[in-house]
């Protein structure tokens, strides 16, 4: 884990109120992190300003947020904090960071940027604020229109100053400095330290401490390391399917070679992917141009060999894939420990092929990591998985608001027609037929000791006409995970119930006394979930679950086959 310390700090010998000491117990936040145990007793004391040197993921959020939370004023509704950063997608992570800190307080946070809603941040501004955040620019603006108070700002927070002075923001950020009262606290966060930022801190801040940390990569406890036992030509398949059933997936896969870099990156392209490629022959300007697209998610599929992926600094990756295994287990430790930082749960998936068999026990061995099995989702289930992320994200685009221009038009449809109706055909336009069965490949089950289908272990591309007899029946027979590996089991409880793949495996235990070991590839979707286990513990599981419903409805049954 990132914030695991040799000194165990707790966050209640930081000095914080039990208000945000239960925030962050429900938050999930068990140590302080070294910016955290350093940022948090001198803010709590408000006695001398702090430039705070540290990467991105080292959680200075929560170093200037919970401070926050305890020592404003709930009473006062003018901003008593401002807090500046370069980006709105970095406002509204930060804004909505502090909010889930706040706990009982009844404090009020407003973001502010450019491209959003006025209307909206004025009314926020004028219900009386505790806290803004926001971009150097729209700040500017609303200081101009007159909007936004800042005469009993006590906290004044830069976040990430030298972004913000990279994009040009000096000038707005000094004025904005210039605009709060003087004897505020002011603190400065950013990841390095160029004489500009030297220089604004000498002009606007009082007697500061400095704290530096450096940010470490301890191979990782918080990452979920699964493997599919999978033949060489279904590997684009399972990739499909284990990108489709994630939400948001932003990923690396690892290829051995420049070719396959290439080959599975124009197969994700073709298929409607954001994907680049990046190997040895990819040119200095073009790989920076690629890391930067990867950086803004502008892509969030990135296909590299070990090599081009060294120094990669991204840090919130939701999966590392190895599409093929590396030489060697330190690589495998190096690979994934590109994901799961930062207090995240990462995944770590690799793509195991019969002749890579004996390879994966060596990683196994000598990384001593636990590498589990798992089992790729059925077509079914990649389906309801998609559907279930569209809808997620249909009602946050509805909650975000700006929206606004297409409500005409919402209007002049609902006329003619019924709302489920247009709803209907709006998702029909933008599914198309993605979400068909017959538009997903064949996977064939791994027969232990066999050949791979097709002669031999190389890869071999499937056409359309190849997959044209690959029809769902094909597929469910040879996927339906009911085969020697065990049972793939329905689960009628999910996120609404506030389950989480650890809470189920626990639930489960608890009920059934099936050991966590024995349940894999767990996945927990909105209204229900899927386990596999073996065929025994199935019915183990489905008479404990069900028995405990007193018959009013099924919990557990085998999914269809
Ligand atoms: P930074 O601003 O330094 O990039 P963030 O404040 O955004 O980092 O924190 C990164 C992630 O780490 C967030 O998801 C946050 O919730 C989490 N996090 C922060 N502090 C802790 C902690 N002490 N323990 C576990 N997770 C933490
Ligand atoms: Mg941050």
């Amino acid at each position: 884990m990132e914030f695991t310390q040799e000194q165990s700090v707790t966050f209640r010998d930081l000095g914080l109120s039990e208000n945000t000491l239960e925030a962050v117990q429900a938050k999930g936040f068990v140590t302080p992190s070294p910016i955290q145990a350093a940022c948090i007793p001198i803010l709590l004391k408000n006695e001398r300003d702090i430039i705070g040197r540290a990467q991105t993921g080292t959680g200075k959020t929560a170093a200037f947020g919970l401070p926050l939370i305890d020592l404003l004023d709930e009473e006062n509704r003018t901003p008593q904090a401002i807090i500046i950063t370069p980006t709105r997608e970095l406002a509204l992570q930060v804004a909505n960071e502090i909010i889930s800190f706040k706990g009982s307080k009844r404090l009020q946070v407003c973001a502010v940027y450019g491209g959003a809603n006025m209307r909206e941040q004025l009314r926020d501004l004028s219900r009386g604020v505790h806290i803004v955040v926001g971009t150097p620019g729209r700040i500017m603006d609303h200081i101009q229109r007159g909007t936004l108070d800042l005469s009993q700002i006590s906290h004044v927070v830069l976040d990430e100053a030298d972004e913000m002075l990279d994009m040009g923001f000096r000038d707005d950020i000094e004025s904005i400095l210039r605009s709060t009262p003087e004897n505020n606290r002011m603190l400065l966060f950013s990841a390095t330290m160029p004489p500009e930022i030297r220089d604004i801190a000498r002009k606007f801040m009082g007697d500061y401490e400095e704290i530096a940390v450096q940010k470490q990569h301890v191979a990782n406890a918080s990452i979920d390391q699964i493997y599919y036992d999978v033949y060489e030509r279904d590997k684009l398949e399972a990739l499909v399917r284990i990108m489709e059933t994630q939400k948001d997936f932003y990923g690396i896969i690892f290829c051995q070679t420049k070719i396959d870099t290439d080959g599975v990156a124009n197969k994700l392209i073709e298929r409607g992917y954001s994907a680049e490629a990046l190997h040895g022959d990819v040119s200095q300007n073009q790989r920076e141009r690629i890391l930067a697209k990867f950086k803004k998610k502008s892509i969030n599929i990135l296909v590299a060999t070990d090599v081009a992926a060294r120094g990669i600094d991204v840090n919130d990756l939701t999966h590392v894939i190895n599409y093929a295994l590396p030489q060697d287990p330190e690589s495998y430790v190096h690979r994934i420990g590109r994901t799961g930082r930062a207090g995240k749960t990462g995944i770590a998936i690799s793509l195991v092929s019969p002749p890579d068999f004996r390879k994966l026990s060596t990683i196994k061995r000598i990384a001593k990591s636990e590498i589990r099995k798992g089992t790729l989702p059925g077509v079914q289930e990649v389906i309801s998985a998609k559907l279930d992320n569209l809808k997620e994200e249909v009602t946050s685009i509805i909650e975000a608001g700006n929206i606004d221009k297409y409500l005409v038009t919402a209007e002049e449809l609902l006329a003619f027609s019924s709302p489920e109706d247009v709803v209907a055909a709006l998702l029909k336009m933008n599914l198309a037929d993605s979400i068909d069965e017959d538009n997903f490949g064949a996977i064939s089950e791994v027969v232990p000791g066999g050949r791979e289908p097709g002669g031999k272990f190389g890869r071999r591309d499937r056409d359309r006409s190849d997959r044209g007899d690959r029809g769902g029946d094909r597929f469910r027979k040879s996927f339906s995970g009911a085969g020697r590996e065990g049972e793939r089991l329905f689960i009628a409880l999910g996120k609404l119930d506030n389950l989480t793949p650890r809470t189920l495996v626990e639930l489960i235990r608890e009920k059934s006394g099936v050991p966590g070991r024995f349940i894999n590839d767990v996945k927990v979707m909105e209204k229900f979930s899927f386990i596999s286990v073996s065929e025994r513990d199935a019915d183990r599981i489905i008479n404990a679950l069900n028995k405990d419903a007193k018959g009013k409805r099924t919990i557990a049954e085998r999914s269809q086959k």
